[in-house]
C-alpha cells in the first residue's frame, strides 16, 4: 500500500511490521558482516580518524578519498597535530577533494575540540553539532561508530532505501519528508542489546546497501538481503524510485586567467578576500576574471588597473572544468613580464611569487591546476 496523499512517508510501523522487525534487522547485519568493503575507516572506531573519513566522503566518491584520507592522516595523525597545523598546509593535503570549506572547517572545529573538549571529539550530540562544519548527518556517524550511540543517520543513500523500503513518492529532500525519513531511520536502528552488532554497525550496513544494491539507478534487488520487506521491489516499481531531484540548471561560464612569468620561471599567484565564488576560496589562484566568455581585453584591463602590468597576452589551449552546476571554460593565457608586479589595490588575501613549476607546493584547486599544466606544456614545447 502507498503512503496516503496527506503523508508522505509511510509510518514505521507500516514500513516494517513490529513483530518482523527483528528478523529485518538480522538479515541486514548478517549480509553486511559478510559482504562489506574493506575501507581503510573500517579498521578503526577512532573517533577522528571516523570524523576525517566522513567529512572526505561528503559529496566524494570512496575511490577518490582513499589516497587523501592516507596522505592527510599521516601529515595530522591526531586532533591535536591538525589544531596546530598552518591553514595553508592544510588546505595543501586538501587541494584536489573540492569543497575547501569542509576543509577549513575541519581545522576550525579541531581548535575547539582542543580549546573545549580536551582533544577529545565530543561524545554529546548537542556539542558535535556545535562544531562547524559538524550537521546531524556527521554527529551521528561519528558518534553511533566511535562511540555506539544510538543515533540513525541519513544521507542520500539512506533515504533512497527507505523510500524504496516504503514506496515512498515525491521530493524526499522536502523539509517534511527528510524529517519523516529521520524518524523512520531512527526506528528501525536496533535497540541496544538485541543484536551484537551497534548502532555504528547499522548505521554501516544501511549506507552500505545503498551504495552497492539499491543503488539509483539499477537496484539489485536479486541479491538485496531485505528485499521481502521492500514494497517498491514488491510493486516492481524499484526501479523508479525515489522520484528525480529537481536539478539545478547547469550555469556554463569563462575564467580567463593570467600566468605571469618573469624571466627567472617565476609567476604571481594570489588569494582574494572574502567568499567570491568557484575559483575565489582561500586557495592560491592566478589573477583572472570570470565572464560570460574567454574574455583578453578585460582581463587586460584588470591587469593594468589592478597590478600596472600592460603586456601582451599569449592565449594559451582552454580546459573544461566542472564544479557542481557551473561548467567552467578555463582560457589561461601567458603574460611574460620583466618583474613581476605588486598588486596596487588591497583586495588580496595574500600575493606569492612562486617558481611556476613548483606551484603545487601551494594549496590550489584543481582549475589552478590545470591552468598551470597547460603553461607549463607550452612552455616546454617552446
Ligand atoms: Fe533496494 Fe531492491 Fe533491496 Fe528494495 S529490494 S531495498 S529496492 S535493493
Amino acid at each position: 500500500m502507498l503512503a496516503s496523499p496527506r503523508r508522505s512517508t509511510p509510518r514505521t510501523s507500516e514500513m516494517i511490521p513490529a513483530a518482523e522487525l527483528p528478523a529485518f534487522q538480522s538479515r541486514l547485519l548478517a549480509w553486511f558482516a559478510g559482504a562489506k568493503r574493506d575501507l581503510d575507516w573500517r579498521r578503526t572506531s577512532d573517533p577522528y580518524h571516523v570524523w576525517i573519513s566522513e567529512i572526505m566522503l561528503q559529496q566524494t566518491r570512496v575511490a577518490t578519498v582513499l589516497p587523501y584520507y592516507r596522505r592527510f592522516l599521516t601529515q595530522f595523525p591526531s586532533v591535536d597535530a591538525l589544531a596546530r597545523a598552518r591553514p595553508d598546509v592544510v588546505l595543501r593535503y586538501w587541494a584536489g577533494l573540492g569543497y575547501y570549506s569542509r576543509a577549513r572547517n575541519l581545522h576550525r572545529a579541531a581548535k575547539e575540540i582542543v580549546a573545549q573538549h580536551e582533544g577529545n571529539f565530543p561524545k554529546r550530540l548537542e556539542e558535535a553539532l556545535a562544531l562547524p562544519g559538524i550537521g546531524p548527518y556527521t554527529a551521528a556517524a561519528v558518534l553511533s561508530i566511535a562511540y555506539g550511540e544510538p543515533h540513525a543517520v541519513l544521507d542520500g543513500n539512506v533515504a533512497r532505501v527507505l523510500a524504496r523500503l516504503g514506496a515512498i513518492r515525491g521530493e524526499l529532500r522536502q523539509p517534511i519528508t527528510w524529517r519523516e525519513l529521520a524518524d523512520a531511520a531512527n526506528a528501525l536502528l536496533p535497540a541496544q542489546g538485541t543484536h551484537d552488532a551497534g548502532p555504528g554497525d547499522w548505521n554501516q550496513a544501511m549506507m552500505e546497501l545503498g551504495a552497492t544494491l539499491c543503488t539509483p539507478r539499477a537496484p539489485q534487488c536479486g541479491g538485496c538481503p531485505v528485499a521481502r520487506w521492500c514494497r517498491a521491489h514488491t510493486l516492481g516499481i524499484a526501479g523508479v524510485l525515489p522520484s528525480a531531484r529537481k536539478k539545478r540548471q547547469p550555469i556554463s561560464l569563462a575564467l580567463s586567467a593570467a600566468v605571469l612569468l618573469d624571466a627567472r620561471g617565476r609567476t604571481l599567484v594570489l588569494r582574494q578576500k572574502g567568499d567570491h565564488g568557484i575559483l575565489f576560496s582561500s586557495l592560491w589562484q592566478f589573477p583572472a576574471i570570470q565572464a560570460s566568455r574567454p574574455d583578453a581585453r578585460k582581463l587586460a584591463r584588470y591587469l593594468q588597473s589592478v597590478f600596472g602590468v600592460s603586456a601582451e597576452l599569449q592565449p594559451l589551449p582552454p580546459a573544461r572544468h566542472t564544479v557542481t552546476f557551473r561548467k567552467i571554460l578555463l582560457a589561461p593565457f601567458l603574460v611574460r613580464v620583466r618583474k613581476l608586479p605588486a598588486p596596487r589595490r588591497s583586495t588580496m588575501g595574500g600575493v606569492r611569487k612562486p617558481v611556476l613549476s613548483e606551484l603545487e607546493r601551494l594549496p590550489i584547486s584543481s582549475a589552478t591546476q590545470k591552468i598551470a599544466a597547460a603553461a607549463l606544456a607550452a612552455l616546454a614545447a617552446s
